[in-house]
């Protein structure tokens, strides 16, 4: 993928910042969005600069249309183009029963899980030239339905799996692909934004493999869907999940 551009949303920590590590090891150039923390994002983007690339960071809130437009907007003026976007940031905010879950903790998890990457996908769609990928960072939560710590975002990442389903047969008219990649639990900062920092190694045990994943084995995977190794998968979405 030598010259070219990635977008990814939530880039600079967890899963994103090392998706933006492994491409940037690569050549390509970068744009990657956050939500707030500007040290993290100062960070990353040095990181990914001493790789030798190019690297824009654009905040926005992609739960809000006009965080998503101006998202795209400020990408799309920063480089000549993108070839590539993945659709990343995400959270869960909160883990229990969903009769014992808020409301708004609900509608916060559908807007940023499922909204947002409705939202960005479309953006997505709009810019990508023939040959880009969308790829739409789901969760092995939409098969699983995470019972008792929560089903609302297990539902709204069944609801991304079906979105990379229909679109990839709408873009696929385009020259584009769409592609899903759903992680397993990984160890990232969500479950401390949670309030379970210790989740990763409470869980390790339910995991065929005995653990849970690091977020570079996930990066790999979306370089992997990125990529043009990956020519002939759309419309389906690849499970990282260790067997579970
Ligand atoms: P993380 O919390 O480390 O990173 C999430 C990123 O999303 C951050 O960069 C943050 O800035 C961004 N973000 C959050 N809210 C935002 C908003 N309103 N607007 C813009 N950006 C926002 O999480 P992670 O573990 O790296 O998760 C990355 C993706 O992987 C998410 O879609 C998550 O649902 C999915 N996932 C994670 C796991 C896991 O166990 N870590 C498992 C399955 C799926």
């Amino acid at each position: 993928m030598a010259e070219r551009t990635v977008l990814i949303t939530g880039g600079t920590r967890g899963i994103g910042r090392a998706l933006a590590l492994r491409l940037a090891a690569d050549g390509i150039d970068l744009v990657l969005g956050y939500a707030h923390d500007e040290g993290a994002a100062s960070q990353t983007q040095a990181e990914v600069e001493a790789l030798g690339v190019r690297c824009a960071t654009v905040r926005a809130d992609l739960s809000t249309e006009t965080g998503v437009d101006e998202l795209f907007d400020r990408a799309l003026a920063a480089v000549p183009r993108l070839d590539g976007v993945v659709s990343n940031a995400g959270g869960t905010f909160h883990i229990g029963p969903l009769v014992d879950t808020p409301v708004d903790v609900i509608q916060r998890v559908l807007d940023l899980n499922l909204r947002a990457a409705i939202l960005v996908a479309r953006r997505a769609v709009g810019a990508l030239p023939e040959g880009g990928v969308l790829v739409n960072v789901s969760s092995g939560a939409a098969t699983t339905g995470s019972p008792g710590e929560y089903v609302h975002y297990a539902a709204a990442k069944a609801g991304v799996d079906a979105l990379t389903k229909g679109l990839a047969i709408e873009a696929a008219a385009h020259g584009v692909r769409v592609v899903g990649v759903a992680p397993g639990t990984t160890e990232t900062d969500v479950h401390a934004d949670a309030g379970d920092p210790g989740r990763p190694a409470r869980v390790a045990s339910r995991h065929p493999m005995g653990r849970v994943a690091h977020p570079e084995e996930i990066a790999e995977v979306i370089a992997f869907a990125l990529s043009p190794a990956a020519s002939y998968v759309a419309g389906t979405t690849i499970r990282a999940t260790g067997g579970a």
